[in-house]
């Protein structure tokens, strides 16, 4: 059978080699001309480390893991070092965890993908007709086709979810933050920590790939255009200006420059749906069911929920509509499970006020006694 899917990242590359590798013929529409490269270190976690076997790249993605190395300084809004943080107190479920960069996955997944499945870049769906046979659907670039399923893979502010079951508001929820990423220029040593002040985190890291700055803000909606890139510049630029210790000024420099490298903004937010199914048309990953960064699980639910989907399709015989009760109740539990987990990472990753980033502090220094015995 022929299978669509939109969006070639986590979600869809996994969804093309399943697909595929149950025997269908797979088209992949991706808006970016390529790859989109660029993010922070993403974890591959519970119920994915058995997709990734199965897949047969959990040896490779063990391989290429990042190793978490010296615990960072934490610094207050001065720039004084208030407490150490070892991400080795937090990072993992369980041993058998892997964080490593979105790029290293990304190519790993591709690299699973058989020679026939079609890839087209810079080019989305532009129109869907649902019907008994299967989907028409028009492209961006003029072309049609027909398929018997539609699997929208193309993130938190999805086409397909739009195109197939309405607009972003009705489903999207924001998670109260803002997150924004930048690869920082060689030509200056950049201290490795994270500096924070209530409702602002600011950090500087290196994966193993180069020093990357992010920045992780508590806002509540802004409304702007999300594809308006100086828009998310002046954005951030306004949300780091309260700072001026550190590296922060040059932090700031780094992120409104438009010719930076692994340029990254978007809101914290959750996709919440009733149905993931409509008709011969899906939505897997930030699509159907992000769980914010701040849950640390959306790699995982990307890459579960495209098995799931293909194996459950197939094993329905390409009957989307009589497979979606098995596919929600496969997983639906795990969906609401991690999306959860964004509740626990907030108080860490960003506190609101000063008593609560003190009382954070206050932890990590104990958490440092106590591993340091
Ligand atoms: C550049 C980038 C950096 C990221 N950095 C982080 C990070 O640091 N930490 C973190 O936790 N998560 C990050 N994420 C999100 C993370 O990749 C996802 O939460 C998770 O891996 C689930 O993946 P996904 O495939 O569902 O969505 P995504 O990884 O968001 O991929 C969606 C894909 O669909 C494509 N797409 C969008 N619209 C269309 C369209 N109309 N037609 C065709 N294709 C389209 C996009 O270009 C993209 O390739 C990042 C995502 C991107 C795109």
């Amino acid at each position: 059978m022929d299978v669509l899917i939109s969006g070639a990242s986590m979600a869809g590359l996994s969804a093309a080699y399943w697909f595929s590798r149950l025997g269908h013929r797979v088209t992949v529409v991706e808006r970016a001309d390529g790859l989109r490269p660029g993010g922070a270190p993403i974890d591959v976690r519970g119920r994915a480390l058995g997709t990734a076997e199965r897949m047969g790249i959990l040896g490779r993605i063990d391989d290429q893991k990042v190793s978490i190395v010296e615990p960072a300084p934490v610094l207050d809004g001065a720039g004084a070092q208030v407490a150490t943080l070892d991400l080795r107190w937090f990072a993992n479920e369980t041993d058998e965890d892997a964080e490593i960069t979105r790029d290293r996955l990304n190519r790993i997944l591709l690299g699973t993908i058989p020679e026939d499945v079609e890839f087209r870049f810079r080019t989305s769906i532009c129109a869907l007709a649902d019907g008994a046979k299967g989907v028409d659907v028009a492209f961006t670039d003029g072309r049609e086709g027909h398929y018997e399923l539609v699997v929208g893979a193309d993130g938190l502010h999805s086409n397909v979810r739009k195109l197939a079951f309405g607009p972003e508001k009705d489903y999207v929820r924001h998670f109260g933050h803002y997150v924004a990423l930048v690869d920082l220029p060689s030509g200056r040593q950049w201290q490795r920590g994270m500096l924070n002040v209530p409702g602002l985190t600011i950090a500087v890291r290196d994966a193993g790939d180069g020093p990357q700055g992010m920045m992780l803000v508590a806002s509540p909606e802004v409304d702007y255009d999300y594809r308006d890139l100086d828009a998310q510049r002046r954005m951030i630029d306004r949300f780091l200006s309260s700072v001026d210790a550190w590296q922060v000024p040059a932090l700031r420099a780094a992120f409104i420059d438009p010719a930076a490298k692994g340029f990254y903004f978007d809101s914290v937010s959750q996709t919440h749906m009733p149905s993931w199914i409509k008709g011969n048309v899906a939505v897997i990953g930030d699509a159907g069911h992000c769980a914010a960064l701040l849950s640390g699980m959306g790699t995982t639910l990307a890459m579960v929920a495209a098995e799931t989907l293909a194996t459950t399709w197939t094993e329905y015989e390409g009957d989307l509509e009589a497979a979606s009760p098995a596919y929600h109740e496969r997983l639906r539990p795990y969906v609401d499970q991690c999306q959860a987990f964004a509740h626990e990472g907030a108080p860490i990753m960003v506190p609101k006020t000063q008593e609560a980033l003190d009382e954070r502090n206050a932890t990590f220094r104990a958490y440092a006694a106590r591993f340091a015995t």
